[in-house]
C-alpha cells in the first residue's frame, strides 16, 4: 500500500515519522507545483494521501467525493483513492484540533476565542471552536478584525494562532503581544517547530496554559490512517507516538559554571541519546576564526558575548540536539528564548572547588565564588531541572536521560 503527503515544500515534515509509528503503509513525499497537481491526482500511484500547504482548497476541484467534515470545512486534508478507482477528501484536522483543545485543559465554552490568520488551519479552527461552544473572532491581515484593532477583542480569554508567524526557520517572531488580553487563560499554537514559538514564550512568561502544534499533528494523521487502512487506531497512539517525536525532536541544552562538566558530559549524553553534540563554545570559536582566549583578548567579554548568542540562535531553532553553553550565557537575558524554543534546560551542579578553569579567560582572573553568587539565580531562571554533576560524567548523563524520560 502506497501512501504519501503531498504539498509544494516538504523536506522538513514529521509526517513520514508519525505514519511509520501508525501502520505499515509505505509514506513518501510528493512535492508538486501548482501545475502538476490535476496530473498527480488523476494518475499518481498512491492508495491515500495527506495534503498540506497550499494544496488543502485547490484540491477539491479534482476529487469525486467529499466526506461531510470536508465539506464543512471547504478544506481536505486527506485523500483516499475507493476500489473504483475514485478519490474521496476527508478533513482529519477537525479531529486533530479538537483533541489539541482537549489536551491543552482550556475551557472554551461561552468564552471569546481568537484565531489568527484565515487560511484553511483558521476555518477548521473556528468551526470546531464553535462547535464546542466558543464565540471565534478571526483576526486576519485585511479582516475587519485585524491587527491594528485588537483592542476591541481585549477581552478575549484564548487566541489560537492559525498563521506560520514564529514558525522555523523564521523563529522568534510573534503575530501578537498577549499582554494586550488583561483575560487572556491560555495560547494554542497550531506550529509545532518550534515546540515553543516567540506566541507560546511570552504566554509562558504570563503562566497561561500553552499548547503547541504537535499533538494535533499526530491526531490528525491518526485519524488519516484510519482512512487509508480502514482499521480503527486507538486513540492511545496518540499520546504515545506524541511523546516519542518530542524525545526525538526537542534538544537537551546544558547549563552551568565554567568547568563544570558540560562538553565532557555532552558527548556522553549525546551517544546515549543518539543525537548530535553541539559545543556552544567550540562553535564561537569556529565562528569567530580563533581561539576563545584570543576572542576576550581581542574584542572584550562583550564580543565575545554578541557571538556567542549568535551562536546560541543558531543552534537553538534545531532540533534534537545536545547543546553544552559556555559558563556565562545565563549573563545575557535573551539567551534565554533561544534555548528554550526547543530545549529543555539542564543545570548542571559542581562543587566549586573542583571546577577546571583550563582555557577560561574569566575562571582564570576572577574568584569562582564570587561568580557563583552573581551567577545563581540566573542559572536558576534558565533551568527546568537541576542535575549534581559530583560523580563521574555517565552518572550524569544517566540522571539526565532519568528525568527526560519522566518528563515525556
Ligand atoms: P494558510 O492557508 O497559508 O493560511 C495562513 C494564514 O495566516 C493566511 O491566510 C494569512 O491570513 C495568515 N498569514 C500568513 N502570513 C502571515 C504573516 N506574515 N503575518 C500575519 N499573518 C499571516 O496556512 P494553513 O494551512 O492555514 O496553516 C497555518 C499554520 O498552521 C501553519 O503554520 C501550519 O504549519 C499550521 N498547521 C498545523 C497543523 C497541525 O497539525 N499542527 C495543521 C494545519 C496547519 P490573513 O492574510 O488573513 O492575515
Amino acid at each position: 500500500m502506497k501512501c504519501g503527503l503531498l504539498g509544494r515544500k516538504l523536506s522538513h515534515s514529521y509526517s513520514p515519522k508519525i505514519h511509520s509509528m501508525l501502520g505499515s503503509y509505505d509514506y513518501v513525499l510528493f512535492e508538486k507545483e501548482p501545475e502538476e497537481l490535476e496530473y498527480f491526482l488523476k494518475n499518481g500511484d498512491f492508495s491515500g494521501i495527506n495534503v498540506t500547504i497550499p494544496y488543502k482548497k485547490k484540491v477539491i476541484e479534482y476529487l469525486d467525493d467529499l466526506s461531510p467534515a470536508a465539506k464543512e470545512m471547504g478544506a481536505v486534508n486527506t485523500i483516499v483513492r475507493r476500489s473504483d478507482g475514485s478519490l474521496i477528501g476527508h478533513n482529519t484536522d477537525c479531529f486533530g484540533f479538537s483533541s489539541m483543545v482537549k489536551k491543552s485543559g482550556l475551557q472554551v465554552a461561552g468564552k471569546k476565542v481568537l484565531v489568527l490568520g484565515s487560511g484553511g488551519a483558521s476555518a477548521t479552527a473556528s468551526a470546531v471552536l464553535q462547535k464546542m461552544g466558543a464565540h471565534a473572532v478571526i483576526i486576519s491581515r485585511s479582516g475587519e478584525s485585524n491587527y491594528d484593532n485588537l483592542h476591541i477583542h481585549a477581552d478575549a480569554s484564548v487566541i489560537v494562532n492559525a498563521t506560520p508567524v514564529g514558525m522555523y526557520p523564521d523563529t522568534g517572531i510573534s503575530p501578537v503581544n498577549p499582554d494586550l488580553f488583561l483575560k487572556l487563560e491560555g495560547v494554542l499554537d497550531l506550529i509545532y517547530n518550534p515546540a515553543r514559538t516567540q506566541l507560546l514564550l511570552d504566554a509562558e512568561k504570563r503562566n497561561l496554559k500553552t499548547e503547541n502544534g504537535l499533538w494535533m499533528l499526530v491526531a490528525q494523521a491518526k485519524e488519516s490512517a484510519e482512512w487509508f487502512t480502514g482499521q480503527k487506531i486507538p486513540d492511545t497512539r496518540i499520546a504515545e507516538i506524541y511523546s516519542a517525536l518530542k524525545s526525538q525532536t526537542e534538544n537537551v541544552v546544558l547549563i552551568g559554571m565554567p568547568g563544570c562538566g558540560k562538553s565532557t558530559v555532552g558527548p556522553i549524553l549525546a551517544k546515549k541519546m543518539q543525537r548530535r553534540f553541539a559545543d556552544a563554545d567550540t562553535a564561537v570559536a569556529e565562528k569567530a576564526g580563533i581561539s576563545i582566549p584570543e576572542i576576550f583578548e581581542k574584542f572584550g567579554e562583550p564580543g565575545f558575548r554578541e557571538l556567542e548568542t549568535a551562536v546560541l540562535a543558531e543552534l537553538g531553532k534545531q532540533s534534537g540536539l545536545v547543546i553544552a553553553t559556555g559558563g556565562g550565557c545565563v549573563t545575557m537575558e535573551q539567551n534565554y528564548p533561544l534555548l528554550h524554543q526547543n530545549g529543555c534546560i539542564f543545570w548542571l551542579q559542581r562543587e566549586l572547588s573542583t571546577l577546571s578553569s583550563e582555557g577560561r579567560p574569566l575562571s582564570k582572573s576572577g574568584n569562582p565564588e564570587q561568580m557563583y553568587r552573581i551567577r545563581k539565580s540566573m542559572y536558576q531562571s534558565f533551568a527546568d531541572h537541576t542535575v549534581d554533576n559530583n560523580g563521574t560524567a555517565e552518572e550524569c548523563a544517566q540522571k539526565i536521560c532519568s528525568i527526560w524520560e519522566a518528563n515525556l
